[in-house]
């Protein structure tokens, strides 16, 4: 069997999701909170509010104006927090300059935080989860390997990091006080490479890599109106994931099911 790129693997699977979701008493319900107006996060939240309305996903966008004080943000996450006909929140970030990542990430309900980014919810951050998901789709065979992540931030590297770990693989996180020489000494040897920088082609097609290296490339810029990678193409590996057209559709995906998860965790409790 041909094994599926990145865009028919998650169409695959948003098909199966949208059967199970239609076989539910209710449709799962998600809220989004925005309090921005940029031109990144409408298009984030457009594509949210379409997986879900494709899926038979209830999505609700409440959009709120930039000045928002951080206590009415906070205000209005824990009335969800407390409405329970929600299933799953996020804020979609970034956030106005004068709130708190860190104070509203706090107050999300564990058990509604579908992003996964308090490190107390209940859910895998959506990104990590959905590498490490069609990782296992190409029947990539995780322990013992190595790994190497570049990027350390709380929604992508670190996360990223522990599942791999759980896994059972050797993983090295590099940054950006990494030397050149130390990170490509590491990356010479690795079976698995993962960029999350958002710095364009940050990995040029040069650097040495084992042939059978399978290379994530979860950044994304827009460089002269075109979106790229941190990854420069090459074709001397095993696989390289497309920018756009690969990771960002698993991390869709994984928000998704996180949501249907809380679904299914707040009627078994
Ligand atoms: P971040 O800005 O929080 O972290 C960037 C990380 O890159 C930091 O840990 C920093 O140390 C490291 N870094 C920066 N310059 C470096 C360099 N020259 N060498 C080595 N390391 C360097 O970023 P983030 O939120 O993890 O996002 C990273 C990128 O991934 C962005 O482009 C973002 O848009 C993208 N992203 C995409 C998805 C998706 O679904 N496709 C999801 C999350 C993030």
């Amino acid at each position: 069997m041909d094994l599926l790129t990145i865009k028919d693997y998650v169409k695959l699977r948003k098909e199966e999701l949208k059967i199970k979701i239609a076989s539910l008493k209710r449709a799962p319900k998600l809220a989004i909170v925005q309090v921005n107006d940029d031109v990144a996060s409408n298009s984030y939240v457009k594509g949210k509010l379409k997986d879900a309305s494709e899926l038979g996903i209830e999505a609700i966008l409440i959009k709120l104006d930039e000045k928002t004080s951080q206590d009415e943000l906070l205000a209005k996450v824990e009335q969800l927090n407390e409405d329970i006909s929600i299933d799953g929140i996020i804020v979609q970030l970034p956030l106005p300059k004068h709130i708190s990542e860190q104070e509203v990430k706090k107050i999300i309900d564990p058990k509604k935080d579908v992003d996964g980014f308090h490190p107390l919810s209940s859910f895998e951050a959506c990104t990590p989860k959905g590498i490490v998901s069609y990782l296992t789709y190409l029947g990539f065979e995780f322990s013992g390997k190595n790994a190497v992540i570049i990027g350390r931030s709380n929604i992508v590297g670190r996360p990223l990091a522990k599942m791999l770990l759980d896994r059972s693989m050797n993983v090295t996180v590099l940054h950006s006080k990494t030397k050149l020489e130390d990170r490509d000494r590491f990356l010479k040897h690795a079976q698995l490479i993962v960029v999350a920088t958002g710095q364009p082609y940050l990995l040029k097609k040069d650097v040495p890599l084992l042939k059978d290296a399978i290379l994530v490339d979860v950044g994304i810029s827009r460089v002269e109106g075109h979106l790229v990678g941190d990854i420069e193409p090459r074709d001397d590996v095993l696989l390289v994931t497309p920018v756009p057209g690969g990771v960002g559709l698993l991390t869709r995906l994984s928000l998704m099911e996180n949501v249907m998860e809380a679904y299914e965790n707040g009627i078994s409790c």
